[in-house]
């Protein structure tokens, strides 16, 4: 059978197999990179929710995560859609370090299913705010994979973005192995608004690939709260646990 041009065109943007574990499957959907095996094991991110970074709290009562006791976060609250294990981990990795930029549909769609399922008001957000890359970096990598999934959010709920308010003015070394304190350090006066006057008043949703200690992001919005913005939330599709 003849295929359409633009499922042709999903071909080319999306292997023919899952991409995680090769198998070849017709169950899979089109712009969908996993089979449905391995789709089944990708975590949601659960209540009982912590109020200030969705952090699934366990059984324990507490107000807050651990994270959020210890220390306080800039941002007002944050949502993030699963869990940062197993699969999702590879996914992301692949998505950040090994230019598969297609999955940016599929990560965002993690989020988009979030927001349905809880119900999350992100219309209350005037402007969507992705983490920046230092432009080394950037050039390194050819795409800011935060700016990606923005973009998509942003056709989806149509809500404007800004990739050059935020921007970051010194080279941090990647957080991935570093320990929960020289992680707050690393990120410490990495960002800076470029233009204060046009996040004054503004509600803001940072967008970033995961959440672990929420250092990058409560730095980044501590920074937006400094030049006048009203709420800054921040939202992932990934949280470690
Ligand atoms: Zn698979
Ligand atoms: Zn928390």
């Amino acid at each position: 059978m003849i295929k359409s041009l633009f499922e042709g065109f999903l071909d080319l943007v999306y292997p023919p197999h899952c991409i995680l574990c090769k198998t070849n499957s017709s169950a899979r959907l089109p712009r969908h990179p996993l089979c449905p095996q391995c789709q089944h094991q990708i975590s949601w991110n659960t209540p009982p929710f912590c109020p200030k970074c969705s952090r699934h709290l366990g059984s324990a009562q507490r107000a807050r995560c651990r994270d959020c006791q210890q220390t306080p976060m800039h941002f007002d609250f944050a949502w993030s859609a699963c869990l940062y294990q197993d699969l999702l981990r590879t996914l992301i990795h692949k998505f950040k370090y090994e230019q598969k930029t297609y999955l940016r549909f599929f990560l965002t769609q993690l989020m988009i299913d979030f927001i349905h399922r809880h119900e999350l008001d992100i219309a209350q957000f005037d402007l969507l705010v992705p983490i920046p890359l230092f432009p080394t970096r950037l050039r390194e990598r050819g795409y800011n994979q935060s700016l990606l999934l923005t973009q998509q959010l942003s056709k989806t709920f149509n809500i404007p973005y800004a990739d050059h308010h935020l921007i970051r003015v010194r080279p941090t070394e990647t957080q991935t192995h570093l320990s929960r304190k020289e992680r707050w350090t690393n990120i410490e006066h990495a960002f800076k608004i470029k233009a204060p006057w046009k996040v004054r008043g503004q509600s803001i949703l940072i967008i970033d690939d995961l959440m672990t200690t929420g250092a990058t992001a409560s730095t980044a919005a501590q920074c937006l709260k400094q030049s006048g913005a009203k709420t800054v939330a921040v939202l992932t599709p990934a949280i470690t646990l």
